[in-house]
């Protein structure tokens, strides 16, 4: 695989590099060689971020939006024109597919071009109250604003909220994943050829203690966060000792429930997209509740596909090793618990055996008692249990500490519409409905707080002000 790649911080325009710094190897999912080496920020380096990022913020938020919005969409054109360099940097971090991080390019450039775009769209209201007073409200941006990202979708993670933040008028100091920040630093490398001020794009590298030091950062104004519930509830606790506010994007534990009149082809076609990116999607459907009637024929088909997913061309490995180990860890305890092993439950062997691939796993016969039900697994295993009425369901759907997203497939739509309303989740598609960077995402309940995407999401990123001019 070569030398690895050496990275460096990007603070006020420029690498940052920080001699004698604590450095970490990251390692390849596809066979466990050194790919990257990243140096650690300490505190004084997350400060020197913050505080470009705060003397930038006045001109920035200045500019008006029609400006801002036209940097923004070039850096969605230049990452469009340059793509090659980073579909190639996030495969070998993330150790996704080629074709899925080419679709993930792609989205990454829309939320710069579409974001770029409605910023032009987004203004205030004029309030009456009469003759003598004339109210209005300007959404104005915060101010600094810390982003903290997770391994698994690096470079759309990051371009969904840099978009929304700086089309708004803030600056970011962004903390990518210490496991895949090549983008993030590519990204604010291309951000500033594009036209992005210096300092109105920063990025820090380090482990989740830089995170923490920049979620508790006196001058960070707000932050949004996507990663684990554990990790989300920590950054909340910090902003709410300094009454920030948090946008909190964490995990999920998805269902897709299918009726007995559904089209089985298409909802087969969902269920399987719990094998995308190996399952280490926020949003991966990875419970399947089917109906009685039709759960055995459903399940064989199920299991057949996803036994024919050939790790390496036709599935991803996983990303980290914490995470590789962890998936291991969720075969044992299915099997304590007593769920029926379809396929799959075991890492691969064979040449693949260098790299951190899993097989992908259908339980069967899972009930809400069992942890792999319950719980966010992260990885190309999916859980499947039986319900023999609309009630039981929606109960099910609903038995888990998250919301994200459910998925549901019938023909009946009155029925849709009813089991949709009663869903805790943030999002329900039906009958394979396209989501897509316009429509808001997040989640209820332990999934989240607040909405990314979407014109949604600029409503989080500014706060209304409100001047009234006596007339009098
Ligand atoms: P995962 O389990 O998927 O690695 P985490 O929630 O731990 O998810 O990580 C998501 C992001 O949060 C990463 O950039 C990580 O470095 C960062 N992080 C980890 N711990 C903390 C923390 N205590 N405060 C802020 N950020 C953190």
């Amino acid at each position: 695989m070569g030398e690895p790649c050496q990275l460096d911080h990007w603070i006020d325009g420029a690498f940052h590099v920080a001699p004698g710094a604590e450095r970490l190897a990251v390692t390849s999912p596809f066979d466990r060689s050194p790919v990257t080496s990243v140096p650690l920020a300490d505190t004084a380096t997350v400060s020197a971020a913050v505080a470009s990022a705060r003397t930038a913020a006045r001109e920035w938020a200045e500019r008006g939006p029609l400006e801002r919005g036209r940097i923004v969409q070039e850096l969605g054109r230049r990452l469009r024109e340059d793509g090659k360099r980073f579909v190639d940097a996030e495969v070998r971090e993330t150790g996704k597919l080629v074709a899925e991080m080419r679709g993930s390019l792609t989205v990454a450039a829309d939320y710069f071009e579409y974001y770029g775009g409605v910023a032009r769209a987004l203004f205030g209201q004029t309030i009456g109250l009469g003759a003598g007073d004339h109210a209005f409200t300007t959404p104005v941006p915060f101010g600094v604003v810390g982003m903290i990202t997770p391994w698994n979708g690096p470079l759309t993670q990051a371009s969904r909220g840099v978009a929304a933040a700086l089309t708004t008028g803030n600056t970011v100091v962004l903390k990518p994943s210490e496991f895949t920040c090549s983008t993030a630093v590519m990204l604010a490398e291309l951000a500033a050829e594009a036209g992005v001020p210096a300092g109105v794009l920063n990025v820090v590298l380090g482990a989740g203690s830089v995170g923490a030091a920049l979620a508790a950062h006196p001058d960070v104004r707000l932050v949004a966060f996507t990663g684990s519930v554990h990790t989300g509830r920590s950054v909340a606790r910090a902003c709410a000792d300094r009454l920030v506010p948090a946008i909190l994007e964490l995990g999920g534990k998805s269902p897709t429930i299918v009726f007995s009149d559904a089209d089985l082809d298409r909802a087969l076609a969902c269920v399987l997209g719990v094998c995308a990116s190996s399952g280490q999607q926020c949003a991966a459907p990875s419970r399947l509740l089917v109906e009685s009637s039709v759960h055995e024929a459903l399940l064989n088909r199920v299991a057949e596909a996803m036994a024919a997913r050939t790790p390496g061309p036709l599935l991803a490995p996983v990303t980290t090793e914490a995470q590789f180990e962890k998936v291991l860890r969720y075969f044992d305890i299915a099997r304590n618990d007593g769920a029926r092993l379809v396929t799959g439950g075991r890492p691969v062997e064979g040449p693949l055996a260098e790299g951190r691939y899993v097989a992908p796993t259908v339980y069967a016969d899972v009930t809400p008692g069992m942890r792999v039900f319950r719980e966010e697994i992260f990885g190309p295993v999916l859980a499947v249990t039986r319900f023999s009425s609309e009630d039981e369901a929606i109960e099910l759907a609903n038995a888990t500490d998250y919301g994200l997203v459910a998925n549901l497939w019938t023909r009946d739509s009155a029925r849709a519409l009813r089991v949709a309303g009663r869903l805790d989740s943030g999002q329900v598609t039906v009958n394979g409905g396209r989501t897509g960077i316009e429509t808001p995402f997040g989640g209820v309940k332990n999934s989240g707080i607040g909405r990314e995407k979407g014109f949604e999401a600029l409503r989080h990123y500014t706060q209304v002000k409100t001047t009234v001019i006596s007339t009098r």
